[in-house]
């Protein structure tokens, strides 16, 4: 089989699997934004996609971190399998990983604590390895690839004890040295964006997380608690230089009221490139999106 029907054949079923599994947990899909008057600030990538429609502006999502944590106040487990465009630095198209249109499986949950999703994390992660061993597992193996079972809880370290041990360089040498995943917690304030939670027992560390994969490929996903109180929303925005203006129907949203929430957004096209272990997340898809390149279809 080539390489280009293997993926598609395992994107399908991390798909199928993600959803059986997350309707078990009882959790509801629900459809994409993709058009948004507000979007993921996300420092770092500094370009925006927009579209003018009927006289105003619009964002091409960048996350619908804003939408879920409005969605949440009508269910308490909501998904969606969100694209996102995100106009990466072209330098960005050499890591592997990075494509300007992706798709993440974005979720969140009302009322959840930072463990909670670990622990849904870990648990979603291991179903879709069990059914892409199962279902693609002789294909896998013919093209020299094969996932070892990994064990549950997955081993933590937290930015501070990751960066001290690993150096400037620490997700990259954590992910190349781990034989397993791992999760990176406890970043500092100013490393994430105004929505991810600061730990209020435990002022400048935010109570979020990301999940590394082992062999070198990097991060898999990123989420935490929210913040969700109007006053900590304001003055997160104001203490990374934001403007407040910029956010007005996130703020209308917390005065209206925002429940507590926790969630996360895992790659799907990164998983598929670390299932299939490819060198670049461009073999994952039949249209790849590459920072800095033309597209024939
Ligand atoms: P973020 O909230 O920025 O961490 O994005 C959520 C997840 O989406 C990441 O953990 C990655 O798995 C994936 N992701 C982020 N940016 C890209 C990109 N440019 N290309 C492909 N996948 C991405
Ligand atoms: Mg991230």
């Amino acid at each position: 089989m080539k390489c280009e029907a293997l993926a598609l054949e395992v994107t399908s079923v991390v798909l199928g699997a993600s959803r059986e599994f997350l309707a078990r947990e009882g959790f509801i899909e629900l459809l994409p934004v993709i058009l948004a008057p507000v979007t993921d600030p996300l420092r770092t990538t500094p370009e925006w996609a927009t579209v003018s429609a009927y006289g105003s502006s619009w964002y091409l999502t960048r996350s619908m971190i804003f939408h879920k944590q409005a969605a949440v106040r009508v269910h308490p487990k909501i998904f969606c399998f969100s694209p996102n465009v995100r106009l990466e630095p072209v330098e960005r198209a050499q890591t592997g990983r990075h494509l300007f249109e992706f798709v993440q499986l974005d979720l969140e949950v009302r009322n959840a604590a930072r463990e909670e999703v670990m622990d849904l994390g870990e648990r979603l992660l291991l179903h879709i390895l069990a059914e892409v061993r199962r279902e693609c597992g002789k294909a896998l193996a013919k093209a020299g690839r094969e996932i070892p079972e990994y064990s549950r809880p997955f081993p933590r370290i937290t930015w501070h004890e990751a960066r001290r041990e690993f150096g400037e360089d620490f997700e990259l040498v954590l992910s190349q040295k781990s034989e397993t995943p791992v999760w990176l917690v406890d970043f500092p304030i100013d490393q994430r964006e105004f929505y991810d939670r600061e730990d209020p027992e435990r002022p400048g560390i935010l109570r979020d997380m990301d999940l590394i994969y082992p062999e070198g490929y990097g991060e898999a996903l990123s989420g935490g608690e929210r913040e969700h109180e109007l006053a900590r929303i304001k003055a997160r925005i104001l203490r990374q230089g934001l403007s407040l203006d910029a956010y007005a129907p996130i703020l209308a949203l917390a005065e209206d009221g925002l429940p507590p929430s926790a969630g996360f957004g895992i790659g799907v096209e990164r998983l598929v490139r670390f299932v299939c272990g490819f060198d670049h997340v461009r073999k994952v898809r039949l249209f790849p999106r590459v920072p800095g390149e033309r597209a024939l279809l």
